[in-house]
């Protein structure tokens, strides 16, 4: 008899979670991505402020799942679901809209940007969530020192050298830390005519306080620690406008050639593939079991789902995802083998952390809230424990160390500076226009 065909759509935290809990199923497992690679996202800033490369926070999907005999990884765009003929619908840059069908459905397609209907400010204050978005904000960044440094101009230097974060939730802090740490020890003794650590780093956020998911004393840390290392923390007020010289607050011009967006997220159209119910961000109702109410054989987990435990809605997070992907895997193992299904799905919530520069992170899990070094120590050990591959975790600890010991960081190489000069400067407008 045939196997039961099983499709995992996003190689990311939850799909990955889901295939290696079918390792061992007699079944056919297929899991599609628009990338090859699995991306440890948490890690993002770090290359958007040079201490990381790409490579050492991605790897390919097909070499995590080489040993999975049972598994094929396909690199394509899904861009549909037929529920009834049950198939996905799938592209790639050779084929378009090729049907593949399925017995089982796991959608794990995450999230992306959400610029809250103001879609016009992508464009010059793009977020965090590839590889690409990282690699071109470490351009953006590095650019902007070359270009004061170039600059004969000196009432120039500061629109070039203000860099503004919108959002300061733990994208928002961990980046506005890092990027406080590059100007005022790797870019330090690098430049001739600017001093970079004069750089001015505006963090803002219409909340009332940093890491609003933290407890207020653990926010109050994190604000405090920022300051220390000269991130201005405007709160309070949100962005009004986003344009090619700066944003707009509360009626002030913040003038800045350089605005990251690490606000809101948006989760992926699964929603309107399968044309069920969603929550008003757009992430698909699913029941305790995972699966989509009226249809037993689609699941949907990670942070393109909702759902909701003691009331309150699970969080968009890697555990949640992990655990999720984690038991939609066990749970269609057991239907396929007859065994005993499991007890409804329960996040077992570990705790939270962020970052805030150089040896300090706040943490909170359960009733532990801690800042300093020692929750840094923890922060390094877990997220080396969750990279995807030893040779990550090997290759990310020694660079850690090294950063941590000389504050220097390699990953400073400006890839296609024009494309990436930071708008209202000349070269990127002008390759763009000309494009
Ligand atoms: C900058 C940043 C920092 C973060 N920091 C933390 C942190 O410190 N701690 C924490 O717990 N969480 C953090 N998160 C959140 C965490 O990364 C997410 O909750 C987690 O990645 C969700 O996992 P997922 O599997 O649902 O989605 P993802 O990990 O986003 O994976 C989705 C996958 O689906 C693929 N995909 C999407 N659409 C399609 C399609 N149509 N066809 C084919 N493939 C598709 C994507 O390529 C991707 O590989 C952070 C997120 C970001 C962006």
């Amino acid at each position: 008899m045939a196997q039961p065909r099983i499709i995992i759509v996003g190689g990311g935290f939850a799909g990955l979670a889901a295939a290696k809990g079918l390792s061992k199923a007699p079944a056919e497992i297929i899991l599609i991505d628009r990338t090859n690679h699995h991306l440890f996202q948490p890690l993002l800033y770090q290359v958007a402020t040079s201490i990381l490369s790409p490579s050492q926070i991605g790897f390919p999907i097909r070499g995590i799942l080489q040993n999975q005999k049972n598994t094929s990884v396909l690199l394509g765009d899904v861009t549909g679901v037929d529920k009834d003929k049950k198939c996905v619908v799938v592209s790639d840059s050779d084929r378009q809209d090729v049907p593949l069908s399925y017995d089982y459905l796991i959608l794990a397609t995450g999230a992306t940007h959400s610029y809250f209907g103001r879609n016009e400010f992508e464009r010059f204050a793009p977020g965090l969530k590839s590889l690409t978005d990282a690699v071109a904000t470490r351009n953006k960044v590095l650019q902007a020192f070359e270009l004061a440094e170039a600059e004969e101009d000196p009432s120039r230097h500061r629109d070039l050298l203000t860099f503004v974060l919108v959002g300061a939730g733990p994208t928002g802090v961990e980046m506005a830390g890092a990027l406080a740490m590059l100007v005022k020890t790797t870019l330090k003794s690098n430049f001739r005519r600017i001093d970079p650590a004069s750089a001015r780093i505006v963090l803002v956020d219409r909340g009332p306080r940093v890491l609003g998911s933290f407890s207020e004393h653990l926010s109050e840390a994190a604000k405090q620690r920022l300051e220390n290392l000269g991130v201005e923390v405007r709160l309070g007020d949100g962005v009004d406008q986003i344009d090619a010289d700066g944003v707009l607050v509360a009626g002030e011009r913040i003038a800045s050639k350089t605005v990251i967006w690490t606000a809101g997220v948006a989760p992926s159209p699964a929603g309107k593939w399968l044309g069920v119910e969603t929550d008003r961000a757009g992430r698909v109702r699913i029941q305790n079991d995972l699966s989509v109410p009226g249809h037993p054989e689609i699941f949907v987990v990670g942070d393109t789902a909702a759902l909701a435990q003691d009331g309150k809605p699970l969080p968009g997070v890697a555990q949640v995802a992990m655990q999720q992907g984690r038991y939609a895997g066990k749970l269609i193992s057991r239907r396929i083998t007859g065994g005993k299904q499991p007890a409804p799905f329960r996040y077992f919530d570990k705790g939270s952390m962020a970052v805030v520069g150089k040896g300090f992170a706040v943490l909170q899990s359960g009733k532990v809230q801690t800042s300093g070094l020692l929750a840094w120590l923890i922060w390094a050990f877990i997220h080396l424990q969750f990279l995807a591959t030893s040779s990550l975790r090997l290759s990310v600890f020694l660079q850690w160390a090294w950063t941590y010991v000389t504050g220097q960081r390699g990953a400073r190489i400006i890839v296609n500076h024009q494309a990436t000069a930071p708008p209202g400067t000349g070269s990127g407008e002008a390759v763009r226009g000309a494009a």
